[in-house]
């Protein structure tokens, strides 16, 4: 699957390892996965006193920006609302 820069729509590249290169490596792109999260509350299995919270993650998708996009604030700052994005956390009733 080609990977595409989300805010200029060009192809990014895998990042390129060389020793030639001034950091020995070239990032051509940035990625980060997100997706709705839905809040699961559960008993534990081997210790039905304990209340496991968590998040399951229903519909990954990633975000990617590549290197020349991810200079710009607005991209950056998208890429971090997205990566830290958690939904509000609801109390819900324990089901039996
Ligand atoms: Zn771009």
């Amino acid at each position: 699957m080609d990977l595409k820069c989300q805010f200029c729509g060009r192809e990014v590249r895998e990042t390129v390892h060389c020793k030639k290169l001034p950091d020995g490596f070239q990032v051509d792109y940035y990625q980060v996965w997100t997706g709705e999260l839905r809040p699961i509350v559960m008993k534990n299995q081997k210790d039905e006193r304990e209340v496991l919270h968590f998040f399951r993650l229903d519909a990954a998708h990633s975000v990617a920006a590549c290197r020349e996009c991810f200079q710009k604030e607005e991209v950056k700052t998208e890429l971090e609302r997205a990566f830290r994005q958690l939904p509000e956390v609801v109390e819900e009733e324990e089901e039996e």
